[in-house]
């Protein structure tokens, strides 16, 4: 049939071509002269009858110039040769006939070339008031995203030609050109299904996004770096617990602490709970979160793990956290309670099962355990032996996760013994990509990656385990920069400790000799100015594709947290242009938290 229609339009010029053929021969003038008749009686007049025909072969065929100049000139020539030669009738009445022949035809061709062209003109005009209305789209869609990588560029090509070529088929009249284009649409969307599965660690467009030079060098020094991930095949699993279905108010009997009862509540469901609450009122931040979620999620009875090796094993993450300004075990405990944030107010508790839960909590709880206060990039730079042990790929992350299961093989400390070994494993795999990920020089990557499953295929199936860990492992870099999306007041104090902890390892720079760092420099930093970029550039678009992906009020109030935030340090920006009072206030601010301290992630 396809066949047929496709050839539909040669068959027509060919019948007109017989039709005119027969009309131009079987004129009586020339038929009488042809065949030696006296009488034109026994024949029809046929050069009206030719006119009209190929006036109305010129609507049947109205878009295809082309083909009616082939049957126009086949006919005038033929008719010419015919009448000229071969008409019984006088010159003069002979040429008055082919004269009135060819004006007439000729005319035909011209309104021929002229519809064609009109035809032409209302596709065009149709298709690019459509390509307008789609550009509006596209241009809103990428306002919204500051950075790219390469995967999401692609992905975004793809979706353009697929537009394109929707547009185009509106505007075309063709079944089988519209079939086409519909198979060509299909394998536009196989390609960018490809490529958004590819996990293709592609650069990141910087340059196109970040017109502040030193936020930039900033960007370029701690956000990028050799990409690293480990793949395979585990088992799927298959059972599931209901989170927060413990009454709290008896997991800390030996405490005696009733208020810390209630506060530890919190944890998971208060965005602004006060981390520093619980430190000071018991001395402790990751054992207590960790004895409380433990408990939460009845693990201990799960996992067969007894009292005293849980105890152990969590008293010996918090020892092996550092009293750095900022990466401290506050911020490991504070990081827990954004995770369990997360997890519990979206829908991705409900595809948790206990070993997946656990491994959430060890790697939120230990996801910067042993950080030494100083960046990935100064240990590589300084040859430092951690730098040297792993390779210079993702060092501090790959040595958080060493240390935790260089924890778990002390003795009395193993919290997984009891566990089965595809648990075990399949435990291992999630805490391993869970803290890889939060390798800020894989942060770009990481966030392309998220977005573009999450946000622009929005085929994130989270009973696929790969699925699953990049939500996790998303949630977890969200939890990790957490403070930037906090009430203001608990952001500035965050933020103190962050910078503190930046400045520390610029006079280390110093005092090697070594090009300090951007923003680490205590004397020269606008700390509102690098704080607003950070946001800006860092913070702003991950958890922005992460309220898109989660669509739920909990998440989306944590973005309009941070954009008050942008807000803030814009304002102070714009307030003190210089430099040095906005460190010395800070550094004044720091006197009283000195037992915290911190980095941003
Ligand atoms: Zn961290």
């Amino acid at each position: 049939m396809r066949y047929l229609i496709f050839f539909s339009k040669n068959v027509f010029t060919l019948f007109a071509i017989l039709v005119n053929t027969y009309l131009i021969i079987c004129d009586g003038k020339v038929l009488s002269t042809l065949l030696s008749l006296n009488s034109q009686s026994e024949t029809l007049p046929h050069t009206l009858i030719f006119i009209s025909f190929t006036t109305v072969m010129r609507n049947v065929i109205f878009d295809d110039f082309i083909q009616y100049l082939i049957i126009v000139l086949y006919s005038v020539t033929l008719f010419l040769i015919f009448n000229l030669t071969f008409s019984d009738i006088n010159l003069y009445c002979k040429l008055c006939e082919c004269i009135i022949v060819i004006i007439f035809l000729l005319y035909q061709l011209i309104e021929s070339h002229i519809n064609c062209l009109r035809s032409k003109i209302i596709f065009w005009r149709k298709f690019s008031e459509e390509q307008v209305e789609s550009n509006d789209v596209d241009i809103e869609k990428n306002l919204s995203s500051q950075f790219e990588t390469e995967t999401e560029h692609l992905i975004f090509i793809c979706e353009k030609i697929k537009n394109d070529i929707k547009q185009a088929s509106k505007a075309i009249i063709y079944k089988d050109i519209k079939l086409r284009l519909k198979e060509s649409i299909s394998d536009v969307m196989r390609i960018k299904k490809l490529i958004g599965h590819g996990n293709i660690g592609a650069p990141v467009i910087i340059e196109n996004h970040v017109k502040d030079e030193e936020d930039r060098e900033f960007i370029e020094q701690n956000y990028r770096e050799i990409s690293h991930s480990s793949n395979g095949e585990y088992k799927k699993s298959t059972t599931f617990i209901n989170l927060f279905d413990h009454k709290s108010s008896t997991l800390f009997p030996d405490y005696g602490l009733q208020q810390l009862s209630s506060v530890l509540e919190g944890i998971g469901k208060n965005w602004s709970f006060d981390i520093w609450f619980v430190q000071e009122t018991t001395g402790s931040s990751i054992g207590i979160v960790g004895q409380y979620l433990f408990a939460k999620f009845n693990l201990k009875k799960r996992f067969k793990i007894s009292e005293d090796v849980l105890d152990r094993y969590l008293n010996s993450l918090e020892s092996h956290y550092r009293d750095n300004p900022y990466h401290n075990a506050c911020h490991g405990a504070d990081v827990m309670h954004n995770l369990m944030y997360f997890v519990s107010s979206t829908d991705i508790q409900k595809f948790l099962n206990p070993i997946e839960t656990l491994a959430c909590i060890i790697s939120g709880l230990a996801h910067d355990i042993g950080h030494p206060g100083v960046t990935s990039r100064y240990l590589i730079q300084t040859r430092d032996p951690l730098a040297i042990q792993f390779n210079d790929i993702s060092v501090l992350e790959n040595m958080h996760c060493a240390i935790i299961y260089q924890l778990l093989n002390k003795a009395g400390h193993n919290i997984l013994e009891k566990v089965e070994a595809d648990d075990w494993t399949l435990c291992r795999k999630i805490i391993i990509e869970m803290i890889l990920a939060t390798d800020m020089a894989k942060h770009f990557e990481i966030l392309g990656r998220f977005r573009a499953r999450a946000c622009t295929l929005c085929d994130l199936n989270l009973d696929k385990i790969d699925d699953k860990i990049l939500v996790l492992a998303t949630g977890l870099k969200c939890a990790d920069i957490g403070h930037s999306a906090k009430y203001n007041y608990l952001h500035q104090k965050w933020s103190g400790m962050v910078m503190e902890e930046f400045f520390k390892q610029g006079d280390l720079e110093k005092s090697k000799k070594l090009p300090v760092s951007m923003y680490c420099d205590r004397i020269t930093t606008n700390i509102p100015k690098s704080q607003a970029g950070f946001l800006k550039n860092i913070c702003l678009p991950l958890y922005d594709a992460w309220a898109k992906y989660h669509s739920m009020e909990a998440i989306t109030k944590t973005l309009e947290e941070l954009r008050k935030n942008i807000e803030y340090w814009d304002l102070n920006y714009g307030n003190r242009r210089s430099t040095q009072p906005a460190v010395t206030d800070n550094v004044a601010s720091l006197k009283h938290q000195e037992s915290y301290g911190g980095s941003h992630a």
